[in-house]
Order: C-alpha cells, then sequence, then structure tokens
C-alpha cells in the first residue's frame, strides 16, 4: 500500500558534498523529478541583490518575497518570476548571499511552502540542507552526504576550469557557509535520526549513486515511478 512520504527521496549534506550530481542522476535512475531547493535560495538571493534590499530589513524583505515566484521547468531549469536564471544564480556573489539569506525564517517559510507543495504532487528527490529533518520529515528514503571539508574543497577546485580561486579560500569559504548552516536558529543542518549517512570522502559519485539506488529499489520495482 502507498504511504505518504512514499514519492519522495531525500538527499541532504553541506556544501560541495556533491549532493546536485549525484540527486539528478538518482532522480534520473528512478525517473522522478530533482528539486534543487538551493537553486531556490540562490534564486531569492538574486531578487534580494537585484532588488537592492537590505537583508536585514525584514519588512522590504518580506515585501519583495510577496512578489516573487520561484518554479522548475521539467527539465529542471529555474525560473524567477518567470525568467529563467538556472546560470545567472552561479556566481560566488549569489553563492554568499544566498547563505546569509538562508538564515532568516522569513525565506525559509517562503521557500518551504514552495517545496512542499511540489512534493505532495510529484515524486521527488528532494535535495538540500532540511529536506529529511524539517521540510520532508515524513519521506521514507532519507540520505546524508558527508566528506571533510578537505576533500570537498578539492572537488570544488578541480571543478573550477578557470583555476583562479586558490585551494585555501575554496576550504575558507566552505567552513563559513558550513558555520552558517549548521549553527542557524532556523533549521540548521544535521542528518534525520533516520536518515542513512553515507561518508563519501573516499568514493567517487558512481559509487554514491549506486549506495542510494541500491536502498531505493523497491521504488523502481513498485513501478509507480514516472
Ligand atoms: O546547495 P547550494 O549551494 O546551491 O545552496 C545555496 C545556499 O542555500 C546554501 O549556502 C545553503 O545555505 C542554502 N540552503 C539551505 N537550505 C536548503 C538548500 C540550500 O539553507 N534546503
Amino acid at each position: 500500500m502507498r504511504r505518504d512520504g512514499d514519492n519522495i527521496v531525500t538527499i541532504d549534506g553541506p556544501s560541495g558534498v556533491g549532493k546536485s550530481t549525484v540527486a539528478r542522476r538518482v532522480a534520473e535512475l528512478l525517473g522522478f523529478s530533482c528539486l534543487d531547493t538551493g537553486a531556490m535560495y540562490r534564486a531569492v538571493a538574486l531578487k534580494a541583490s537585484e532588488a537592492e534590499v537590505d537583508p536585514r530589513d525584514s519588512a522590504s524583505l518580506s515585501r519583495v518575497l510577496s512578489q516573487t515566484t520561484v518554479e522548475f521547468s521539467p527539465e529542471g531549469h529555474v525560473f524567477l518570476d518567470g525568467r529563467d536564471v538556472s546560470k545567472l544564480i552561479r556566481t560566488e556573489k549569489i553563492s554568499s548571499l544566498s547563505s546569509e539569506l538562508a538564515e532568516l525564517a522569513e525565506v525559509r517559510e517562503f521557500l518551504v511552502g514552495i517545496q512542499r507543495k511540489i512534493g505532495e504532487g510529484e515524486n521527488i528527490v528532494a535535495e538540500g540542507r532540511d529536506m529529511g529533518t524539517y521540510v520532508f520529515p515524513g519521506a521514507k528514503y532519507k540520505f546524508y552526504l558527508d566528506a571533510t571539508v578537505a576533500e570537498r574543497a578539492e572537488r570544488r577546485f578541480l571543478q573550477n576550469k578557470r583555476g583562479d580561486i586558490p585551494l585555501s579560500d575554496v576550504e575558507d569559504e566552505l567552513r563559513r557557509r558550513d558555520r552558517r548552516d549548521t549553527l542557524r536558529a532556523e533549521n540548521p543542518l544535521r542528518p534525520a535520526p533516520d536518515a542513512v549517512v553515507i561518508d563519501t570522502t573516499q568514493m567517487s559519485a558512481e559509487d554514491v549513486i549506486a549506495a542510494i539506488f541500491f536502498r531505493t529499489k523497491d521504488i523502481s520495482l513498485r513501478g509507480d515511478s514516472k
């Protein structure tokens, strides 16, 4: 019998651990949609930046949020107020601002509402920081990916084809984001008590994907994926 939460796989973990790559591929294998919630925080950061809102000005921020829509296309592109911003949100400035804005209750409430609505209607692999603990506590399949900060920094560094940011700076930025994610009052980053924790430090992305797919294989056997 199908229960609430059977249609949701959550993948949480710190910045740079490889959640996006893994979530996208697992979603493909299961025939589910992939919900990249980090992209939603980034879209809100872009909006705040373009509207020149001071994140500490709660009234202005709430006003801007009330005039904001964040949506995904079936291909996973993110749309801010109907505009495809998938590329624009991948800058250092937006990374840093999204991490700051993610501490604010009004931003989280706004995005969590949209995320839960998407989860009501679709089979999804949801990736972020608080998917298993807060947004979808009833999800049947929960994973938490971890890796040392040194390993995550190296992965990020190797991804940056231009190589214009020194490894030590990449590591410092990850430490800053880890601190914000784990210490914030609102839905901090931590594994859900019922999540499967995977230390990916010594694993390839393919190994992680296989480990998750293996544990969720009753979904594909169930035959109700899209
Ligand atoms: O995962 P990504 O780096 O794209 O996320 C951007 C920022 O959004 C992160 O620094 C994190 O602080 C925040 N975030 C969050 N909760 C989520 C997803 C992302 O706080 N569920």
